[in-house]
């Protein structure tokens, strides 16, 4: 007889959108529930009831991960004008990930899940390049003027209970062209800096954080300095007592340094950099479905998640009756992300051994050759290599799952 694990706390649970919302359902009726005694609080955040509630779920998804600390989340629609028309909607709510990050302040960290058929783009990669990316201001909450003519461009900052505005001309244009404002807060500047050194004593990694403070030498160069003073102040030991490093360089230098490391840092971005280089990190590994996606605030809660949209491609194939060859990988690994950290708040080795013999049961289906077909077009050719559709996919990883629980063991 099987035995059940016991999960203490409940963690919140954010459901999605389109096929995603289809795996999340059998990722937990066949890997989880039968396993686990696990109680999470649910939130809905289909694009219908996020709807119907005014997106007052949302709301309600990110307060609750701050009360609880841990939730997992699936992709959620950002919905367009078509969304708005194929959904009937009151409005074009917003992204509930950026309102999710809005309150809880957070840094996203993501990293590829390696398996040893599948070669990163970059041969010298060994070890998982981790990107933590600042997820506050800069381009993505700017504010932009189309310049219609000649006319002169200045930046204006006018202090609160009085005393001179700071003013700096920026352009004198002679004819039309573009202009952006943008700005950061030492506050969550700050935040980034403490989040990836957080995260990088807890991997026992080191950590990169680079910028362009010889061209931006005030807007990067605060960037540079508060990581530097946080470092000296609140990281220098625990840092040294891990055996790891923090090393700042300059973003094309990371990058150049990057293409020729065997990896294994954690790398920490700005946040138009992060958006960017993720992604490059994503394909470079094979597969957006092979990235696991956290998102940590400043005050200890995490939010795991998958670093891919819904795939809505494959959910009309799906709404058609076909059998889809999605790849559950990163919805997976969002939730062994959140159940290990669930049973380290919880001090319970059993939950954090399930989690790590799911992610190994996870990896053994794919090695052995048993893949999604995004994976089979990147996968070391081999005879014993064989596509196969979502369900069947998530069978054999539960038939390997069932054998290393009944072994008992992760490795
Ligand atoms: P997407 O869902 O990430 O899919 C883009 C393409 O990547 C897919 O068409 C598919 O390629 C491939 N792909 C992604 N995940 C896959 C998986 N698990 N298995 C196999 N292939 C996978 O991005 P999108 O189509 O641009 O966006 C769809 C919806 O997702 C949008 O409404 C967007 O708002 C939302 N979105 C949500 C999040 C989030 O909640 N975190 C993030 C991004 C986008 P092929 O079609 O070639 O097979
Ligand atoms: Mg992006």
């Amino acid at each position: 007889m099987r035995q059940i694990i016991q999960v203490k706390t409940p963690v919140v649970e954010i459901d999605g959108d389109e096929m995603t919302r289809v795996m999340w359902r059998m990722i937990k009726d066949q890997l989880l529930l039968p396993f686990l005694d696990m109680e999470t609080e649910y939130y809905d955040l289909g694009l219908n009831n996020r709807d119907a509630t005014e997106d007052q779920v949302t709301l309600d998804a990110a307060n609750a991960i701050l009360k609880h600390r841990i939730g997992v989340k699936c992709a959620t629609i950002t919905p367009n004008a078509d969304r708005v028309r194929e959904y009937n909607l009151k409005r074009q709510w917003k992204s509930p990930n950026g309102t999710i990050r809005d309150i809880l302040d957070g840094t996203v960290f993501r990293a590829p899940i390696l398996v040893n058929n599948i070669f990163p783009a970059v041969r010298n990669w060994k070890k998982p390049i981790h990107i933590g990316r600042h997820a506050y201001g800069d381009i993505y909450k700017n504010q932009e003027i189309r310049i219609p003519g000649p006319g002169r461009a200045e930046i204006v900052f006018t202090p609160q209970g009085g005393g001179p505005p700071i003013r700096k001309t920026v352009q004198e244009f002679t004819g039309p062209g573009v202009l952006q404002g943008i700005h950061n807060t030492d506050r969550s500047i700050r935040s980034f800096a403490r989040a990836c050194f957080t995260y990088a004593c807890d991997k026992k990694i080191d950590c990169w954080f680079s910028c362009k403070d010889t061209i931006s030498k005030i807007y990067d160069a605060r960037f540079r300095k508060i990581f530097d003073e946080e470092f000296k102040d609140k990281w220098k030991d625990k840092f040294s007592e891990a055996g790891i490093i923090y090393f700042f360089t300059l973003i094309d230098d990371a990058v150049a340094r990057i293409m020729k490391s065997d990896g294994g840092m954690l790398w920490a971005c700005k946040n138009y950099d992060g958006d960017v280089m993720s992604d490059m990190l994503a394909s470079a590994n094979g597969s957006l479905a092979m990235m696991t996606s956290v998102l940590v605030s400043p005050q200890g809660c995490f939010e795991y998640e998958a670093a891919h949209g819904t795939v809505q491609r494959h959910y009309y194939k799906y709404l058609n009756g076909e059998r889809t060859s999605t790849n559950p990988m990163a919805l997976i690994f969002a939730w062994t992300g959140c159940l290990n950290k669930r049973g380290e708040l919880d001090h319970t080795l059993e939950v954090i051994r399930f989690a790590k013999t799911l992610e190994a049961a996870a990896i053994e289906t794919v090695q052995k050759g048993i893949m999604t077909r995004d994976l089979m077009q990147v996968a070391e050719p081999n005879p014993k290599n064989r596509t196969v559709d979502t369900g069947d996919f998530i069978d054999h990883i539960r038939q390997n799952l069932e054998k290393r629980l009944f072994r008992g063991g992760p490795s």
